[in-house]
């Protein structure tokens, strides 16, 4: 998809914890929006840069297809994508461009409370649960441990309840869902936020000066909340 375009798109997430802190830097960056009624789609009024409107899973594949110019997503779901890319020889179509400075989260290797934790050599044969099966493996590798990993798409922190796992490697914030699992958390594989998500090549047409434009917005509305 190299088709010219002179608008910008942008996706965001529909309803979740990253849609109101992405909608509210975009307009403090200076933009404004008429909304569908679908509400997929926002057009954007004061510049021509619109919203496109979506599970934030689907927003490295949207850039990465080219339906969506930037994207505002966990650095945790970008990762976990360009860790499956490299795993399969496909060259990395999007990267971090900006951190924002919300949406802050670790990305957590959690074991049951009754453990004595000492190492990551403890994994060795035990079966781990997660959403993120490419970051593990990568970080496992790292370890040098071998470890059976089960995916799953959610409820990953009730797997060692049910059986299914003896540890999982999941999202972590306050701990709280956690500790209502008997579980603790012990190591950080990843420290997440939400970042701006763009395409690994600069634009080549009107884009260009329009994705510049909302960076140095972006970058000055990011510098008087620091
Ligand atoms: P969607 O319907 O868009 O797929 P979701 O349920 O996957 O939504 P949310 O729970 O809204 O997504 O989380 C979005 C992002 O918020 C996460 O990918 C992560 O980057 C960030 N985040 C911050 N704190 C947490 C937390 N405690 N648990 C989960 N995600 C968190
Ligand atoms: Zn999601």
């Amino acid at each position: 998809n190299s088709a010219v375009r002179d608008r910008l798109r942008i996706a965001i997430q529909k309803s979740g914890r990253l849609s109101e802190p992405a909608r509210a830097l975009l307009a403090s960056s200076g933009l404004s929006w008429r909304e569908s009624r679908d509400k997929l789609f926002c057009y954007g009024e004061s510049l021509p840069v619109d919203l496109l409107l979506v599970r934030d899973d689907d927003i490295p594949g949207l850039i990465a297809e080219g339906v969506c110019d930037l994207g505002i997503v966990g650095r945790n779901v970008l990762r976990e994508l360009i860790n499956e890319r490299e795993e399969s020889g496909k060259p990395a179509a999007f990267r971090e461009w900006r951190a924002l400075g919300f949406g802050g989260c670790r990305l957590s290797i959690a074991v049951p409370d009754v453990w004595d934790w000492q190492s990551p050599t403890q994994l060795a044969g035990k079966r781990i649960a997660t959403t993120y099966p490419n970051q593990l493996r990568a970080w496992l590798r790292t370890q040098g441990v071998q470890a059976d990993i089960v995916m799953l798409n959610g409820s990953v922190e009730i797997a060692p309840r049910l059986g299914q796992a003896d540890a999982i490697c999941d999202l972590v914030s306050s701990g709280a869902t956690l500790a209502a699992n008997q579980l603790k958390p012990v190591l950080d594989i990843l420290q997440s936020e939400a970042v701006l998500a763009g395409p690994a090549h600069p634009f080549a047409d009107a884009r260009a000066d329009l994705a510049d434009l909302l960076l140095r917005r972006m970058d000055g509305v990011l510098r008087i909340r620091d």
